[in-house]
């Protein structure tokens, strides 16, 4: 395999769960890391962290949902770090609901974060990939990119949408540019917590997410993916806890 010492990464989403377990885990294998999110209180303290057991990190206030924002983002880390080698599109949420709840404000904000944000994170880092012919796109979707059920029809939409377009992606760029999908099963994080119906929020925990995986697994199938040898293209990893059987 080879190192992922020296790359340049970015990832969004970066402030808690999964994203800040991938910052630590890539930092420690010798990355630079740039962390975006929009909880910058988070992100010093995680960059702090890093920093003081011996990596590379620096972060940036980012709401993925803006372009400019996500632009800015990817073109910090190019001036900090003189390129950017992988973009890691993690932000997301998932608030579960009932279509006949009529959470429509819910519905945008998560065709907006989790669709939106990562077709933003394409235009932003595409042209930087492009004009060096090498760079990597890893998509954290979710098992819900493959299975929808009820409460998750909306969050299962959004993330077969990201599935459609990271294979869609991957097909239409040149042949040194990698886009990886990573699927997590359920993963130890805050996700839950942007369930607004609170007896839902209880069913989800107590049926859905009582077999968790560590933030850090999901960290490692990335790790794995990003040190693939350059004419390696790992284009899909689902990782569920072994216990996770129903979806
Ligand atoms: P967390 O809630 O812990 O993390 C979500 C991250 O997304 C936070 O850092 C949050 O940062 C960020 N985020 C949300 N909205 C925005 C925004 N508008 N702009 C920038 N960042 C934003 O949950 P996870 O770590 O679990 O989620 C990470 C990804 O993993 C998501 O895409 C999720 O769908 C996916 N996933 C998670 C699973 C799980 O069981 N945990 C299972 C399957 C998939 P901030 O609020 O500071 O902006």
């Amino acid at each position: 395999m080879e190192s992922i010492k020296g790359k340049v990464i970015a990832i969004t989403g970066a402030s808690s769960g999964i994203g800040e377990a991938i910052a630590r885990h890539l930092s420690a294998e010798g990355a630079k890391v740039v962390l975006g999110a929009r909880r910058i209180d988070n992100l010093k303290t995680i960059v702090e962290s890093i920093v003081s057991d011996g990596g590379e990190a620096i972060y940036k206030k980012l709401d993925v949902t803006d372009t400019d924002d996500v632009i800015a983002f990817v073109n910090y880390a190019v001036e900090q770090y003189g390129t950017l080698d992988v973009l890691v599109n993690n932000a997301g949420l998932m608030p579960l609901s009932m279509i006949n709840s009529y959470k429509i404000e819910e519905w945008h904000r998560m065709i907006d974060v989790n669709i939106k944000g990562v077709l933003h994170g394409i235009a932003a880092a595409l042209p930087i990939f492009e004009g060096k012919d090498s760079g990597q796109f890893v998509n954290i979707t979710s098992v819900g990119d493959r299975w929808v059920g009820p409460t998750s029809t909306v969050y299962s939409a959004t993330k077969f949408a990201v599935r459609a377009i990271s294979d869609g992606l991957r097909q239409e760029v040149s042949a040194n540019i990698r886009v990886t999908l990573v699927a997590p099963g359920a993963t130890e994080s805050e996700l839950a917590e942007s369930i607004s119906d609170p007896d839902l929020k209880k069913l989800a925990v107590e049926k859905f997410r009582k077999d968790l995986l560590p933030a850090a697994a999901i960290a490692r199938a990335v790790a794995f993916a990003v040190s693939q040898p350059s004419d390696v293209d790992v284009n899909e990893i689902v990782v569920r806890p072994t216990a996770q059987k129903a979806l």
